[in-house]
């Protein structure tokens, strides 16, 4: 059975690159019917993080793509480290010094592997490895030791981590070597970088799931983004929810090559998720997101609330957009050209329509707009009070048309 972990250290709030690692587990697990699990190596504790393991917690709860089982401490394991790091001292394969227990490690092996990305293959010699501390005087064991013995334990088949931990590897073979035990198979995931082709970081605004959450971005986009940074199931195929991605994914396609993240794309795919998802479903999305803001929850609300999502859908980008678009405070103040403009233009507008039917009032602008020479963006505005967003004639549907006359009224 094909049995994976996730086991990101509690050091700091992950960014999305650490989940897109939790992601790519589970949906390996799901597509094999195999089971995933969450270890936390909390095992240096001098950089341990507080809020890193609760914020990683409600990550993957928001995503739905929550281990199985117990979380897994490291910290709660030390008897069982200490017990392993001493079987390799009486089978003389460790030693100790200062208080600590190191392994040594053999000048004349080599230590190879066949990644399964790109089925590369790896080899350290062994002569280039140094010996190495397993457990701390302190009696805590180190990352490559607990990991070694937590996978074995665990019958982890697949790990599936950062490249980063390539120079590594030697060290881990050796340990199973050393204990007799079985090797999982290694599936070293390569690193996302900025636009700048070096490693996502802070700078690059590379930022938490949760942050994206907070800046309106659904889940399904941040799952699917995620999921396509590295990986794709061939075609041109980008669009895909998370059962999709369960069936259609495959370590043969994950991408050797470093990606990398593009901002544009992200917020685009975030744009069609959102179209792609029933007005109602983004409507009761709009109040969640928009809970703490009375003034928006009051328009969410109203009796206008499914046409102004509706239209305001096929013009956003995050769920952050929607207030501007719907919002019926003018963007900026006219200018006094402008105010001269409006008037004008309200009383065209009142002395000519009738019904204030809408092919009745393009005709009017339009009419307006060849007789002033008037540019259409500057009715625009005047009529919206915004540069850009939501149509003339689809708020004259939702808000009527003292709303729009009210727009050539104010300042
Ligand atoms: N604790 C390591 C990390 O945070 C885990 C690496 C591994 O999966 O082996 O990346």
């Amino acid at each position: 059975m094909v049995r994976v972990r996730f086991a990101p250290s509690p050091t700091g709030i992950q960014h999305i690159g650490g989940i897109r690692t939790a992601l790519y587990n589970y949906l390996f697990a799901k597509k094999n019917q195999g089971e995933f699990l969450l270890r936390i190596e909390d095992t240096d504790q001098k950089r341990l993080i507080k809020e890193a393991e609760g914020a990683l917690l409600e990550m993957l709860r928001w995503l739905e793509i929550e281990p199985k089982g117990n979380i897994v401490h490291q910290s709660k394991r030390l008897d069982i480290y200490k017990k392993y790091a001493k079987e390799l001292v009486s089978k003389e394969l460790a030693y100790e010094k200062d208080g600590a227990i190191w392994v040594k490690m053999p000048e004349s092996k080599s230590f190879e592997w066949t990644d399964l990305v790109g089925n590369k293959h790896i080899r350290f010699e062994g002569k280039d490895q140094k010996d190495f501390v397993i457990l701390k005087s302190d009696e805590f064991p180190t990352y490559h030791f607990a990991n070694v013995v937590d996978d074995h334990l665990f019958e982890i088949t697949h790990v599936f981590r950062g490249e980063e931990w390539i120079s590594s590897t030697p060290k881990h073979l050796y340990l199973y070597e050393s204990f007799g035990w079985k090797r999982p198979e290694f599936v070293h995931l390569p690193v996302i970088l900025g636009s700048d082709h070096t490693k996502l970081s802070k700078r690059h605004g590379a930022k938490s799931v949760l942050d994206y959450r907070s800046q309106g971005y659904l889940k399904e986009a941040v799952l699917n983004y995620m999921a396509l940074l590295g990986w794709n199931p061939g075609g041109d195929r980008e669009k895909m929810s998370l059962d999709e991605m369960i069936e259609l994914f495959k370590i043969d396609h994950i991408n050797s090559a470093n990606p990398i993240f593009d901002q544009t794309k992200f917020e685009w795919l975030n744009g069609v998720w959102i179209r792609s998802i029933s007005t109602k479903d983004l409507q009761e999305r709009l109040i969640e997101f928009y809970s703490d803001d009375k003034e928006v929850t009051e328009t969410l609300k109203s009796s206008k609330s499914p046409d102004l999502v509706k239209v305001a859908a096929s013009r956003m980008k995050t769920l952050m957009d929607f207030k501007s678009l719907v919002s019926k405070t003018s963007q900026r103040e006219k200018t006094r050209e402008e105010i001269k403009i409006a008037k004008k233009l309200k009383t065209f507008l009142t002395q000519n329509l009738k019904t204030w039917e809408d092919a009745e009032l393009l005709n009017a602008i339009k009419e307006f707009s060849k007789e002033e020479d008037i540019p259409f963006k500057t009715i625009f505005f005047l009529l919206t009070g915004k540069e850009q967003g939501i149509g003339i004639l689809e708020l004259n549907q939702i808000y009527g048309k003292d709303f729009l006359i009210s727009n050539l009224e104010g300042k």
